[in-house]
């Protein structure tokens, strides 16, 4: 239901007017893209889009070539938190993470589709295959954003990977490095943060 009503905010904003405010926070986000694409080793992809999308919840997503960013998100980040964020979206736009966000539940159901000799109930099932699948996707996503972040501050710019958890403390109002793991050891934003904190391999690739 959530994913449905973030899926039509989605396609609202798609066919929305942008306004003088939002194009302003386009060009934020397109500046950080260019910056990324200019100064980390990376083949890049030559064209990415960005939108922003008007919602009170702070959140980002890959759409293939485009990229949503939240005006929330923009309000609340500061310069390199949302380039930690974009580094992130950017990932999974190279990896190929379509719909990396919203569509997850398109994944999902093909994949426990597929595994229908299984005994455990299908919405048992597509819940679990929908965890595994996105937590999988978006810790490769950080892994590329992390060395990423770690190439620019070898270069001598002000970026680090730490930057990823800072902007996740933000984002959640949580800071999970102060939580009582016991309750948080299954929260997928709890084990993308400690992830960060203890140090991405150089090799994202499984
Ligand atoms: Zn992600």
């Amino acid at each position: 239901m959530l994913e449905m009503k973030l899926f039509l905010v989605i396609l609202l904003s798609l066919t929305s007017i942008s306004t003088g405010f939002a194009q302003s926070g386009s060009d934020r986000v397109r500046s950080k893209i260019e910056f990324i694409k200019r100064n980390v080793d990376f083949g890049f992809r030559r064209f990415y889009q960005v939108k922003i999308i008007d919602t009170d919840e702070a959140n980002a997503f890959s759409l293939g070539t485009l990229t949503l960013v939240s005006q929330k998100m923009l309000d609340i980040l500061d310069d390199n938190e949302l380039l930690a964020v974009i580094a992130h979206e950017m990932a999974h736009r190279e990896k190929y993470h379509i719909f990396s966000r919203s569509g997850m539940i398109v994944g999902g159901a093909i994949a426990a589709l597929l595994d229908w000799h299984s005994d455990i109930p299908y919405s048992e099932r597509l819940s679990g295959f929908n965890e595994d699948y996105q937590l999988e996707q978006e810790l490769q996503a950080d892994c590329y954003a992390y060395n990423w972040l770690l190439q620019l501050k070898k270069k001598g710019f002000a970026f680090e990977p730490a930057d990823l958890n800072r902007a996740t403390t933000k984002i959640f109002g949580i800071d999970f490095g102060d939580v009582d793991p016991t309750y948080f050891e299954d929260n997928p934003a709890y084990i993308r943060f400690q992830k960060v904190k203890q140090g991405h391999s150089k090799s994202c690739e499984n």
